[in-house]
């Protein structure tokens, strides 16, 4: 049965759907990698992270996912030339979510813009990745059952299903495959 969540930026100017089905069509993970946590740094939203720096990321296919509101107060970034698009809203600085580019049909939410309880509604994740550049030792309880190459693995297999199944479009941040506004990087603004 489709479900749906509801996605908004912290002052409500930006909001969103999600819909939900199966669990072939999302995925939760923690990742704690360097580039994730520059980004929520330079929005300065630190308190999106986790106590041991990692973003807790609710997958879905992009065209699972409708802005419904607040189109032009959309920014992207990346953190390194050529890096993953990052997603946020400009009015309230609230870092959205992630995307590789237009070809991929992947979207990785911070599971902060999710109104809904994600535990209840998809359940915890399923497990952690780039735990190397974790900023302390990770309990094994917030850790999560999979390892790294599980996780990969299993997303994998998630995302050629989505691209057979032509789950990348639309997407709410790419039009005619080009991301709807220029991302810049912040290795060029040396910040
Ligand atoms: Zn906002
Ligand atoms: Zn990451």
């Amino acid at each position: 049965m489709e479900r749906c969540l509801h996605m908004k930026c912290q002052c409500g100017k930006v909001r969103g759907n999600v819909s939900i089905g199966s669990k072939l069509f999302h995925n939760r993970v923690v990742c704690y990698c360097d580039d994730c946590q520059a980004f929520v740094k330079h929005l300065k939203q630190p308190h999106i992270l986790n106590a041991y720096g990692g973003s807790d990321v609710f997958q879905v296919s992009a065209s699972q996912l409708t802005i419904t509101q607040g189109h032009s107060e959309i920014g992207c970034l990346t953190v390194t030339r050529g890096g993953v698009h990052r997603w946020f809203a400009k009015c309230c600085n609230t870092p959205l979510g992630n995307t590789l580019n237009a070809r991929w049909p992947l979207v990785g939410l911070l599971h902060h813009c999710i109104e809904e309880d994600l535990d209840k509604m998809v359940g915890r994740p399923v497990g952690s990745v780039f735990c190397k550049f974790a900023t302390g030792e990770i309990p094994k309880e917030v850790k999560g059952p999979w390892s790294h190459k599980q996780v990969a693995a299993h997303l994998i297999l998630k995302i050629a299903l989505w691209q057979v199944l032509r789950k990348g479009r639309p997407s709410p941040f790419y039009l005619q495959g080009k991301p709807i506004i220029k991302p810049y990087c912040l290795a060029d603004k040396g910040s």
